[in-house]
């Protein structure tokens, strides 16, 4: 049944549905809200419902005529998709203009065309400016969708006047657990350990699924809470565990961002232990050892800490060189 895969986002399906039933539905949307709550998702199920041949209802797709085989398939010749490529900051021109082309030709079943651009934070003012013929006057019929992350802050103004914002909230804590149980993670101690750090991201959840990184987790807090920290060994463990994500460099800078995460949330812990609130970590000895962390550091220094990795993260989004983060950063934390 269409629609059946949003979850946790009622009210932006019915938004849709009633603009659509009265015949005002806009031309260009922006979609905002957290990485991994679906946003994608719902991109991919509202072209695939305004592409359907058959639909049950109006905007409820059949999910059995061939346009929406195509569209599930990642096929439809009038879904045209973009983002920006894995090894560069900004999206470039040639991708906005491909996707610009691609949309003004005449659909290829008739119907309409739906473009869905990703990364849509990282349109800078070249690429920016070349989509604004685009969407002030997009083909007829036609719908673009724009995904952006988590504020509405990162777009340039020529697109904020352009569209029509959507924002999609973090899910519920039961929503995320029944999304990561269809996700086959059903064994209780590892679907605890998710929905801690979710944040209300199934996609987040997922990503921090590998026992490796929680491996390496402990080998940080082990390091973090040595009286004297050694920067060159932190630093060489750090680098050679980003390298072991694989040959491609987006792979690394994934890993990178969630070590990031996971030391942000063991420093947040000991935060919370600086103010008398219980950490959240399940595990007994890691408690502890927070909780010695929070003595020896002190509000000051946590703050300090958590203000660099914050630091950091941003460094491995811009791509900063891997090896240059984490050395710079294991050298701060033992200083
Ligand atoms: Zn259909």
């Amino acid at each position: 049944m269409s629609w059946s895969r949003i979850k946790g986002h009622d009210p932006i399906v019915n938004l849709f549905v009633t603009a659509y039933s009265q015949g005002r539905l806009g031309h260009a949307y922006l979609f905002i809200g957290p990485t991994g709550v679906g946003k994608q998702t719902f991109a991919r199920e509202l072209a695939k419902a305004l592409l359907c041949e058959r639909p049950l209802q109006k905007l409820v797709a059949c999910d059995t005529c061939p346009s929406c085989h195509l569209a599930e398939a990642g096929t439809h010749p009038d879904l045209i998709c973009a983002k920006r490529p894995d090894d560069v900051v900004e999206l470039p021109v040639s991708v906005i203009r491909e996707m610009s082309e691609q949309l003004s030709l005449k659909p290829a079943r008739g119907g309409r065309k739906v473009a869905i651009l990703d990364d849509a934070d990282d349109l800078n003012e070249a690429s920016a400016n070349a989509f604004l013929k685009t969407l002030e006057e997009p083909p007829p019929g036609s719908l673009l969708i724009l995904i952006g992350g988590g504020s509405a802050d990162r777009q340039l103004p020529t697109i904020l006047s352009r569209c029509q914002i959507v924002r999609f909230a973090p899910l519920p804590a039961e929503t995320v657990e029944s999304l990561l149980k269809e996700h086959e993670v059903t064994e209780p101690a590892r679907l605890q350990r998710l929905l801690r750090v979710a944040e209300g991201s199934v996609g987040q959840a997922l990503a921090l699924d590998d026992e490796e990184l929680w491996n390496f987790r402990t080998l940080l807090l082990k390091n973090l809470s040595a009286n004297q920290i050694d920067s060159l060994i932190l630093a060489k463990a750090w680098h050679e565990f980003v390298e072991d994500a694989g040959k491609e460099s987006g792979a690394k800078r994934r890993r990178a961002s969630l070590i990031l995460k996971l030391l942000l949330g063991l420093l947040q812990d000991a935060l919370r232990i600086t103010h008398g609130i219980a950490p959240t970590v399940a595990d007994r000895a890691e408690a502890e050892t927070l909780r010695d962390l929070a003595d020896r550091l002190g509000t000051d220094r946590l703050l300090g800490w958590m203000q660099r990795g914050l630091e950091a993260e941003t460094q491995v989004d811009r791509m900063v060189q891997l090896e240059l983060i984490s050395e710079a950063f294991a050298d701060y934390l033992g200083r």
